[in-house]
């Protein structure tokens, strides 16, 4: 990353840091934060029961339920369904235009490559991650829920007018709006939606995705909506998952409420006509849910209680340093690293700067399920220097230390 987006993205955390900071520490968020880190320690422990429960409460609402063991299994799953709703539908397959919503998990199998070598146009529906899908070059995001973190307005109006050849000066409104009537357009005929979800209610069957923008109710509204969610996100019931969603949303914008909260628990239908069953009334006649493995059920228990907010890395000092380099994909920072070691290797984990901590312990502080990263890091730096996975530099002060009593 430039020295200006780290500058930029350092502003937006400090300004993010003074609202979370009152709010995280009143008395009825404080006592949110101990039910939620039991629900998570618990929906963890018992990860493999909840998918149990879960396949069969999808099935009883009506809703397909897959799973995937890795990413290339979840890939396929994927293109297959849409080339079946392509068949039924007969949709002009040199026309597909795909209604995607944020989603770590969607960028973990590399949906954007996916879909586009199909010919398919993903159309991204937050506005931050628009931006970053209409930048050229660079388009990893610096935050979980603000992607577009390090970008400044001049940066973003020079963005989009190079994209779709407008002059908008570098006025937020004039380019929200500006953005907005594009993605409606392109979307208009448009029948594919795809996104994650913020946590899934196993006994219910719901699944709860949380926005500001009402984004996702568009992606909903499609006709065939596809959810890929980890397995991590698995917790018993809605009450549960609600609960999470808004500790979530405390962390991650400093509100205590987000604007939109979508509970879907099976497609849209109607009984309204003679009671007949109609389904895809405004919203889904389809959804598919995909859980995603691709390295969960074998992930230290402690890695899996994150609730996504990105408080991590906003107090984290390598971070607010260097930035996205540290971290993988759209998991971002130490958590970010930690957690690649389970979904790509351990030459990943050190692709994306494990060496890099400081071991503070300042993400462990700061995180509203205490998962102990730090601790974590350093673990996982054990094994991975046992197999030769390690900064040749500290080897020569190691051996310095032990041959010569000096690190010179
Ligand atoms: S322990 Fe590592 S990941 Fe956590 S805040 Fe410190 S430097 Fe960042």
């Amino acid at each position: 990353m430039e020295e200006k987006e780290l500058k930029s993205m350092r502003k937006v955390f400090n300004n993010l840091k003074d609202k979370i900071s009152p709010l995280a520490n009143s008395p009825e968020i404080k006592e949110l934060q101990e039910r939620v880190i039991e629900i998570r320690k618990n929906a963890i422990n018992n990860n493999q029961e909840l998918i149990e429960i879960a396949q069969k409460s999808f099935k009883d609402n009506d809703i397909d339920c897959f799973l995937a063991k890795d990413d290339k299994e979840a890939q396929k799953l994927i293109l297959n369904i849409i080339e079946e709703e392509i068949k039924e539908n007969s949709y002009d397959e040199n026309n597909i235009k795909i209604a995607k919503s944020k989603s770590n998990t969607l960028r973990e199998i590399g949906i954007h490559e996916l879909l586009e070598n199909q010919n398919y146009e993903v159309i991204e529906t937050d506005l931050g991650d628009r931006i970053l899908q209409l930048k050229e070059h660079d388009n990893n995001p610096t935050h979980p829920t603000g992607p577009a973190s390090h970008l400044t307005r001049d940066d973003i109006a020079d963005i989009v007018n190079n994209a779709m050849g407008t002059n908008l000066p570098p006025e937020p409104k004039a380019i929200m709006e500006t953005v907005r009537e594009d993605v409606l357009s392109l979307l208009a005929e448009s029948n594919i939606g795809i996104s994650g979800a913020n946590s899934i209610a196993s006994k219910d069957g719901s699944l709860v995705l949380i926005h500001n923008e009402g984004n996702i109710s568009i992606v909903a509204s499609k006709k065939l909506h596809i959810l890929l969610v980890g397995i991590d996100k698995l917790v018993e019931t809605l009450e549960e998952s609600i609960s999470i969603a808004k500790l979530e949303t405390v962390y991650a914008t400093g509100k205590p409420v987000t604007s939109y909260m979508n509970i879907i628990s099976g497609p849209s239908k109607t009984a309204d006509i003679e009671k007949k069953l109609l389904k895809n009334m405004y919203g889904a006649e389809k959804v598919v849910v995909i859980l995603l493995d691709n390295g969960r059920s074998e992930a230290i228990k402690e890695c899996l209680w994150c609730i996504g907010c990105g408080n991590c890395i906003v107090s984290c000092p390598v971070y607010n340093i260097v930035g996205n380099e540290f971290g993988y994909s759209s998991y971002l920072g130490g958590r970010g690293v930690a957690m690649s070691k389970f979904l790509k290797g351990d030459k990943t984990s050190y692709d994306s700067s494990i060496y890099m901590c400081t071991l503070c312990g300042n993400c462990t502080k700061n995180c509203p399920v205490a998962t102990p990263t730090n601790e974590i890091i350093e673990d996982m730096r054990y094994n991975l220097q046992k197999n030769n996975l390690y900064i040749k530099d500290h080897k020569e002060i190691k051996d310095n230390i032990e041959n010569k009593g000096s690190p010179y």
